[in-house]
C-alpha cells in the first residue's frame, strides 16, 4: 500500500470481470467490509482465487468502514447488518444516536477480536466455492496458494479533532486490534486508519498518530469541487499530507482520484479509486445504490464525462481523445459498453500514475495549466449542440484551480 505510487481499485460486486482482466494494471484491491460481510462467499471466492493466481496477483485489504459508528441509520441495509454480525456486535444496527459512553473497553475488545478473526480466517473457503471462482478466472489456481489480506485495517471512526471522543475510541480500537494480533502471533501487519471529518482536521490527527505508516481518509472530499471552499479543502488536505510526509510518515488514501495521484509529488504513497463512478466516498449511502451510470473517463481532463460528450469530442475534437488502450482501439467512446468503459478507466488511471511518477509538484502544476490552455484552444473552433453546452462549460474548469492548489501545497 505504501510503494509509491500504489494504485488500488475499490472493489464492488459488479467489478469482478474488470478486476480479473486487468491484473497487472493495478496493485491491489480495497474490499469494503460491507461487501465482504454480505456477499461473503462470492467476494471470498473471487478475491482468494485472484490472490492465488501465479501471474501478478493483486494484494488486497478489507476496509472495515462502518457508518453506524458515525451516525444513526434509520434503515440499515442488509450489508450493514451483516457487517455488524461480523464485528460481533449486532447492536450496532439498532438505530441509536452515537454515544461514546456506550463504547466501553469490553465492547471495543469484542469488536476488535471479531474483526481480527474475520481477517485471519479469510482464506477459509469450501472447495466447491473456490473451484467455481477458479473456473471463472480461467487459470490453474489451488486454494493452498490463496493469501490472507496484506494487512489488517482496524475498525475506525472519523473524528473532527483529537478532542473528539470518537478519536479516543478509534485509538482504542487500534490498540486492541494490535493486541489481538500479537496474542495470536499473527504474521499479518496492521495499519492504523486516520479518518477525518474535514480536511483541516487531518493535519492535527496525523500529528498525534505516531505510526510511520497510516491509511488516511477525509469525509466527502470532492476533488472536483473547486469553488473557494473546495480549494481550501484540497489545500488543507495536501498540506496535511506534505507535513506528515516530511515528518517521515507514509500514507495511503482510502479513496482518491487524479488529485490524489498529483499528491504523490508531496508525499502520498498510494490511493484506491472506484471504477466508473465518483472518486469520493461519503458515509451517507444512497438507499438504492444500483450500478453507477455509465460514463467515459477522459484522461485529458482527468474526470468522468457523459458518453454523449465523449463521443462528440471524439468526432469533432479528436486531439482530446488520444487513449491508447485496447478498449479504445477500434471504438469511439459512444460505442463502448459498460464493462469496456470500466476497463478503459483503469487503464487510464494506470497511465496517469506512471506519467506522474517522479515529477515535482511544480512540473505537474505546469502540465495542468498547459492542458487547460491546449483544451481551450482546441475547443474554441468547435461548435456544440445545446444539450452538451453546460457540460462543456465545466469540462476543464478544475484544471487551473488544481494547478494553483498544488503550487500552494508545495509552497
Ligand atoms: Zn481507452
Amino acid at each position: 500500500m505504501f510503494d509509491t505510487f500504489d494504485h488500488y481499485l475499490s472493489y464492488g460486486a459488479a467489478d469482478q470481470q474488470t478486476a480479473r482482466e486487468l491484473t497487472g494494471d493495478y496493485d491491489g484491491l480495497l474490499v469494503p467490509g460491507t461487501v465482504a460481510a454480505f456477499q461473503k462467499d462470492g467476494t471470498k471466492g473471487f478475491v482468494l482465487t485472484l490472490s492465488a493466481s501465479p501471474a501478478s496477483p493483486p494484494r488486497y485489504v478489507i476496509d472495515p468502514r462502518f457508518p453506524l459508528f458515525h451516525q444513526a441509520l434509520s434503515r440499515p441495509k442488509k450489508s450493514h447488518i451483516s457487517l455488524a454480525e461480523v464485528l460481533g456486535d449486532p447492536g450496532l444496527v439498532s438505530g441509536f444516536e452515537f454515544d461514546p459512553e456506550e463504547f466501553e473497553t469490553g465492547r471495543l475488545q469484542n469488536i476488535a477480536t471479531h474483526w481480527v478473526q474475520f481477517n485471519l480466517g479469510y482464506t477459509e473457503l469450501n472447495s466447491k466455492h473456490f473451484d467455481k471462482y477458479a473456473q471463472r478466472l480461467g487459470e490453474a489456481v489451488v486454494s493452498e496458494d490463496a493469501t490472507l489480506p496484506e494487512a489488517i485495517l482496524p475498525p475506525y471512526l472519523m473524528a473532527s479533532s483529537t478532542d473528539d471522543p470518537r478519536w479516543t475510541i478509534s485509538s482504542e480500537l487500534w490498540r486492541l486490534t494490535q493486541e489481538e494480533l500479537a496474542a495470536r502471533s499473527a504474521q499479518v501487519p496492521a495499519f492504523r486508519v486516520v479518518a477525518a471529518e474535514t480536511a483541516p482536521a487531518l493535519e492535527g490527527l496525523l500529528a498525534s498518530a505516531p505510526e510511520s505508516r497510516v491509511v488516511i481518509w477525509v469525509d466527502s472530499l470532492d476533488e472536483l469541487q473547486v469553488d473557494l471552499a473546495g480549494r481550501a479543502r484540497l489545500v488543507a488536505y495536501g498540506r496535511a499530507i506534505r507535513a506528515a510526509s516530511q515528518s517521515g510518515k507514509k500514507m495511503f488514501a482510502l479513496y482518491g482520484g487524479y488529485f490524489a495521484v498529483l499528491l504523490g509529488s508531496v508525499g502520498l504513497n498510494g490511493c484506491s479509486h472506484g471504477i466508473g463512478f465518483g472518486e469520493n466516498r461519503a458515509y451517507v449511502e444512497l438507499p438504492n445504490s444500483g450500478p453507477p451510470p455509465a460514463r467515459y473517463y477522459l484522461p485529458a481532463v482527468h474526470k468522468y464525462i457523459s458518453q454523449d460528450l465523449a463521443q462528440y469530442l471524439y468526432l469533432y475534437a479528436p486531439a482530446l481523445l488520444d487513449c491508447t488502450c485496447r478498449e479504445c482501439a477500434d471504438l469511439g467512446p459512444g460505442d463502448l459498453d459498460y464493462h469496456s468503459l470500466m476497463k478503459h478507466s483503469v487503464h487510464a488511471r494506470a497511465n496517469e500514475v506512471r506519467a506522474a511518477s517522479g515529477k515535482s509538484a511544480a512540473t505537474l502544476a505546469d502540465e495542468l495549466a498547459d492542458s487547460a490552455r491546449f483544451i481551450a484552444r482546441t475547443l474554441s473552433s468547435v461548435g456544440f449542440p445545446k444539450n452538451l453546452d453546460r457540460q462543456v462549460q465545466t469540462l476543464y474548469s478544475h484544471l487551473d484551480p488544481w494547478a494553483a492548489c498544488l503550487r500552494e501545497i508545495a509552497d
